[in-house]
């Protein structure tokens, strides 16, 4: 008999109720240090005051009304952004794949609204996650998320990460925009190799395309800057960002050039919840604190100090570990043993991390977690990969 639940998920057999900072506790009491958040989604670790305080009040005053009317609270978020970024203007979204289905859009018709509605080739990149939609599997590519789904939305091309000449061979006149992750998440924590964002601005430019950067993972602080693309002194067109930006709480934006998003005009595009007053009293919250340089100096410093543990972790182990990869605090583990292995001999220490592909076990503790903490993980890290070397 199917579950009431549709059973999409392989889940582990834990479940939380209550939630302080990088710590998640079960019903009986057994406390987890938790360098998953959600999948890097509750960046400023569980039950924040601050975002406790502002939820309350706003849950009080009022949740919810249509984008028929001025929203505030979105103004305020969107002006934010637009403050802290390359952004001129920002749409609001519940969630990441909504970011890619509005960035594909907004790149089809800049081009369409230019006069060139030929221009709507994508190129994307394998071991891609761009979301479970019918458009964003499809950018994404990959049998595992497409197989069975009829036909794919047609335009998109993919190339190996991190590959130039691929990108340069797969660029025709046709080409709308390239659209990438900075640092692959699901793909297992790789990161494009140096100078290539650079590369590959330059290449849109010639080309004619735009440039489309998937920050949903890896933006908000995560990497040590408010956007991972900062590390390479570029300037993307549009930008996709979720998960961290709402803290807990769903929340997606895309972020714009003036000229990118130039086609976006009145009825183009919509969305009942997205932008509502509670999702962005939250989400305002959160960039205010994640934007503040001495909050990233924070980040910085404590993912050089992961990193270091880690380094060590896996000259104690090599038999269980590969290398250490990732920015800041998104961190990934590449394992000599099956990563789902090393999550369960996690689960046994009370530790929790996600499994990625590429071989990888991803790390995304809460922006927020401490010295102490870091220390305590790599002990629990040492303790679940002993169990596995043998
Ligand atoms: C999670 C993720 C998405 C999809 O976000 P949802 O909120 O699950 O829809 C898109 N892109 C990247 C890089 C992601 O990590």
């Amino acid at each position: 008999m199917i579950p009431s639940v549709l059973p999409t998920y392989n889940r582990a057999p834990l479940s939380f109720i209550m939630g302080e900072g990088a710590w998640l506790t079960e019903a009986d009491g057994s406390r987890y240090l938790d360098l998953g958040s959600g999948i890097a989604v509750n960046a400023l670790g569980h039950a924040h005051p601050d975002l406790v305080a502002t939820l309350t009040e706003q849950a009080g005053r009022l949740w919810h009304v249509s984008n028929v009317y001025m929203i505030p609270e979105q103004q305020r978020l969107a002006d934010l952004l637009v403050a802290h970024t390359f952004a001129d203007t920002v749409f609001v979204t519940n969630s990441g794949t909504e970011t890619a289905e509005l960035a594909i859009k907004m790149a089809r018709k800049y081009w369409y609204d230019k006069g060139h509605p030929e221009k709507i080739g994508i190129i994307t990149f394998e071991g891609a996650f761009h979301g479970r939609s019918t458009g964003a599997i499809a950018a994404a590519g990959g049998e595992k998320m497409t197989k069975g789904y009829g036909p794919l939305m047609p335009g998109f091309t993919h190339v190996p990460f991190g590959d130039l000449e691929a990108v340069k061979a797969a660029i025709t006149p046709q080409t709308a925009a390239v659209m990438i992750e900075p640092i692959q998440g699901e793909g297992g924590i790789r990161t494009a190799p140096e100078g290539f964002l650079k590369a590959l601005r330059k290449l849109c430019d010639e080309a004619g395309a735009l440039l489309i950067l998937d920050e949903v993972q890896c933006g908000m602080g995560r990497t040590g800057k408010l956007f991972a693309f900062e590390w390479d002194g570029i300037q993307p067109d549009i930008v996709m960002v979720a998960k961290g930006i709402g803290g807990g709480f769903p929340l997606g934006a895309v972020l714009a050039t003036e000229e990118a998003a130039s086609g976006m005009t009145a009825g183009t595009h919509g969305s009942t919840y997205g932008g509502n007053p509670l999702a962005c009293a939250v989400g305002a919250k959160v960039v205010e604190i994640i934007a503040n340089p001495d909050f990233l100096a924070e980040v910085n410093r404590k993912g050089a100090l992961f990193r270091q543990r880690l380094e060590g972790l896996i000259a104690a182990h090599p038999k269980v570990f590969e290398e250490v990869r990732g920015t800041g605090l998104m961190l990934g583990l590449k394992c000599r043993v099956a990563p789902a292995d090393l999550v369960k001999a996690g689960y046994a220490q009370h530790l929790l991390t996600v499994a990625a592909s590429d071989n990888t076990v991803r790390l995304l503790p809460p922006l927020t977690i401490t010295d102490e903490e870091i220390t305590e993980a790599v002990t629990r890290l040492d303790r679940a990969a002993a169990t596995l070397d043998v």
